[in-house]
């Protein structure tokens, strides 16, 4: 099962925009690119939302048969480990195995030592098609990279082997994800951690390394675009090489987490894969769960009540909703509007305090971020606020095509 070039992740909190998300796909494909639409759910959200993995899967398979849509799309069991996985086994056919937890965990000593021999060719200058200057690799940096990552890989491996064990025979796509921890994967690691997902047999299409900046929720990079530059180019490098030199899949790609919204990078993004005439995977997720609340908001009336209500709401209990997000949200919680503000607001003052639009002067990027994580007071309002989805499907519907395709698609792909 081989997914294609281009790929985008999107995920849906609340399971009612997966046609309105294809609709944006099929927008893309009418402009002449091929995208792969790959339904991503975590297990946190799950938990938060109160869904289940088959609802990812059922969600994904009517909006499919209700577009007629002829292309692939993937069910993703996101930033699973060997304790949950159980859960998304039979509904998913992605698997982002996520091991970052084990990051800096030693491995056994005869695994090292054999990771060590087996990788000593690499020790010294080492030169790689594309970046212009030599690598250098001493032995006691492949020792401490070995020390950090082999263990993560093993984790991996153990998961990898389990799932192709259960799924018996029925095909699936593998990610294997380090970004959701503190330091970004080097070059040199990344070259490293390539040849252990290797050893370990693990098929990875897909990889998710955390890249320097910051890739915080629903807002914009921040971070030295420059830096991502070459940083981006370099992992291209690395993983054609390590394609051509490990035993991995030819069309191993990039996977940039929390991807929505990085308006600021897409450039680079996009001028870096043509270069390399390479795949990339950018999965998003809270974007349309904003772009919600964003119709609601826009179709005025009870729609309008009910976007200020969980804006009320998710002010009040900041501490409670940001907690689970803490390391990717950055929010200046004094410069939030007040919930006498909020309360007396228009619909066009909710609409453009929330839609990421930065050369909008009322967009406030505090305010998108605690909305971001306020989905739990939405999925606790239940019948309330999936009737006022249906309510104003179509004005809902436009928003969330509008923004995978104008926001999304068009900057990295057209
Ligand atoms: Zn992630």
């Amino acid at each position: 099962m081989q997914i294609a070039k281009y790929s985008l992740g999107t995920g849906d909190r609340f399971g009612l925009q997966g046609k309105a998300q294809l609709a944006a796909i099929e927008k893309a494909r009418r402009r002449g690119v091929e995208l792969s639409i790959v339904w991503n759910k975590s297990h946190r959200e799950h938990c938060i939302v109160g869904s289940s993995p088959q609802d990812v899967r059922n969600e994904a398979d009517k909006a499919v048969k209700d577009l007629n849509y002829q292309g692939q799309y993937f069910v993703d069991a996101d930033h699973i480990g060997i304790d949950n996985v159980d859960l998304f086994m039979d509904s998913s056919d992605f698997f982002t195995l996520d091991v970052a937890d084990f990051i800096g965990r030693k491995s056994d000593k005869k695994s090292l030592t054999a990771f060590l021999e087996k990788q000593s060719r690499f020790i010294g200058k080492l030169t790689i098609p594309g970046i212009n200057r030599p690598l250098e690799v001493s032995k006691e940096e492949l020792q401490s990279i070995a020390e950090k990552y082999l263990y993560a890989v093993q984790e991996a491996g153990k998961i990898y082997r389990y799932i192709k064990e259960k799924r018996n025979g029925e095909d699936f796509v593998t990610e294997v994800s380090m970004d959701e921890t503190a330091k970004p994967q080097s070059p040199v690691e990344m070259l490293f951690i390539l040849a252990a997902l290797a050893d370990e047999k693990i098929p990875a299409q897909t990889i998710a390394p955390k890249f320097s900046g910051r890739f915080n929720k629903g807002v914009d990079y921040i971070g030295d675009v420059n830096q991502f530059h070459q940083e981006f180019d370099e992992d291209l490098c690395i993983i054609q090489f390590a394609v051509e030199h490990f035993d991995l899949p030819s069309d191993l790609k990039l996977s940039v987490h929390s991807g929505s919204d990085k308006f600021s990078i897409y450039g680079s993004i996009r001028e870096l894969i043509r270069r390399h005439d390479a795949g990339i995977h950018v999965k998003t997720a809270g974007t349309t769960w904003l772009e919600e609340l964003i119709g609601l908001a826009e179709a005025g009336g009870k729609g309008l009540e009910i976007a200020k209500q969980i804006y009320i709401s998710s002010y009040g209990r900041f501490d409670e909703l940001c907690a689970p997000y803490v390391s990717v949200i950055d929010i200046d919680r004094n410069a939030l509007p007040t919930v006498a503000e909020v309360t007396n607001w228009t619909s066009l003052q909710f609409v453009d305090a929330l839609r990421h639009d930065q050369d909008c002067p009322e967009y406030d990027v505090n305010l998108r971020q605690l909305l971001h994580v306020g989905y739990k007071v939405a999925a606790e309002m239940g019948q309330t606020y999936m009737d006022a989805l249906y309510e104003n499907e179509d004005i809902v519907a436009k928003n969330v095509t509008e923004n995978l395709f104008d926001r999304h698609i068009k900057p990295l792909f057209l």
